[in-house]
């Protein structure tokens, strides 16, 4: 097996079941993407900043039908329209006005429905976006998700600090696994509290330990970029 597949196997391997895996693939060739494919990856996640996310999706053809498209990046009110047919879910709305947006070019887009995830916040950093890493910023975004009918919640997303000793990203991880518990008797009908999508490749372990039910990697699959 080439390196990238036999890499995404060992982590899918070494991690429990129903921990979903996102293959981080920025920067990554069509014919590395194509190789985690086909060793099985479900979930490849993508930062829409340039066209390239658009061309090695384009390039792939109907190998990509295989996975969900994550929108993992984040999104610039201006790249929605070219955004939206490409992504299955977007991970990272950070507010409801950004939500707003989004759900008003649903439809233009040829869907009914797009699933996105609350980006947070945790470490309360200026650099990073996300929601504020409280209750009442959760409840706030939750209910103007709420009231989008394009736009269904399916949980949260969170970056924490990029690198470090994995144990310094514990507490973030903590605040949006407790966020994410209390989010529950905030959320619609139509929505829901299901996913929490939290570690990369220096911090997955320690964000499933805390609860993360998906990680997204892409340097210990890949090596450096
Ligand atoms: C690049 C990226 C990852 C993966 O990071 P690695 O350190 O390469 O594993 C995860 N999440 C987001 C939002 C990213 O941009």
């Amino acid at each position: 097996m080439r390196e990238p597949a036999e890499k995404f196997r060992q982590i899918r391997d070494s991690i429990p079941e129903e921990v979903d895996l996102v293959v981080a693939s920025k920067g990554r060739s069509p014919e590395e993407v194509e190789e985690v494919i086909g060793a099985g990856a479900k979930f490849i996640g993508e930062n829409y900043t340039s066209p390239e996310a658009v061309e090695k999706y384009q390039e792939l053809g109907e190998i990509r039908e295989k996975v969900s498209w994550e929108l993992i990046g984040h999104l610039q009110k201006n790249d929605i329209n070219k955004a939206l047919p490409i992504f299955d879910r977007v991970q990272t709305v950070e507010s409801v006005s950004k939500a707003k947006h989004i759900d008003k070019r649903v439809e233009k887009a040829g869907k009914e429905v797009v699933p996105v995830l609350i980006e947070v916040n945790s470490g309360n950093e200026e650099n990073k976006y996300g929601i504020e890493p409280t209750e009442e910023a959760l409840k706030k975004t939750i209910d103007g998700i709420g009231e989008l009918s394009h736009l269904r919640l399916e949980g949260l997303m969170t970056m924490g600090p990029y690198e470090g000793n994995p144990e310094d990203a514990r507490p973030y991880f903590e605040v949006t696994r407790k966020l994410f518990e209390v989010g529950e008797k905030y959320v619609k009908e139509k929505d829901r509290m299901e996913v929490l999508s939290m570690g990369m490749s220096n911090s997955y372990r320690v964000a499933i330990e805390e609860g993360a039910n998906m990680v997204r990697i892409g340097t210990k699959i890949f090596g450096p970029r």
